[in-house]
């Protein structure tokens, strides 16, 4: 499945808000590039990375599983997002991460366009995990989805229903997989 090539966009970036300073003879100052699909915490890092002997490098990862069903705009705030910590760092030669520089930026970018805003946290929905376990209610048959197992968990709304409120064994749950191999 095609994912958008990431650095048109970053030279389009740098040129409407960062003045292309994030750029010297068209050469971005750092690496950006979509994650393998593991990358499912955050929707996007700005990091630097120190080498011994060499200069160092920096770059910027976009979350390929996270983004690549969103619309554009996602991808262009967070990407944003990040650019404004790389221009922190690289070009005022700052640190910070979200304290006043950044959201001075945030907001010159905010309002001078409406193609897309940037927020101090990404804030794109994470698809879920699909269970591993379906723990049912022997007593009422309540089929809801679990992680991992909890042993000696019983059903809450029968312990609520038929032992006042108090732990009984009658309705401790069973665990299916939810996976099953077919
Ligand atoms: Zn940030
Ligand atoms: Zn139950």
């Amino acid at each position: 499945m095609p994912i958008v090539p990431l650095l048109p966009i970053f030279h389009r970036l740098d040129r409407e808000h960062f003045d292309s300073s994030l750029t010297f003879q068209s050469q971005p100052h750092l690496a950006v590039r979509w994650s393998d699909g593991r990358l499912r915490k955050t929707a996007g890092f700005y990091r630097h990375i120190p080498k011994f002997l060499e200069p160092d490098e920096y770059e910027i990862v976009l979350s390929r599983p996270l983004l690549e069903l969103l619309p554009q705009s996602a991808i262009e705030s967070t990407l944003c997002h990040e650019m404004i910590h790389a221009w922190i760092h690289l070009v005022l030669k700052q640190k910070e991460s979200h304290g006043p520089l950044f959201k001075a930026k945030m907001a010159s970018i905010n309002s001078s366009q409406s193609k897309f805003q940037v927020s101090l946290r990404h804030k794109f929905p994470v698809p879920q995990k699909p269970p591993r376990w379906w723990a049912v209610c022997p007593l009422c048959g309540l089929k809801s989805a679990y992680f991992r197992k909890v042993r000696g968990a019983a059903c809450r709304q029968c312990c609520q229903n038929f032992y006042g409120g108090n732990w009984h064994s009658s309705c401790l749950l069973i665990y299916e997989p939810a996976l099953k191999k077919s």
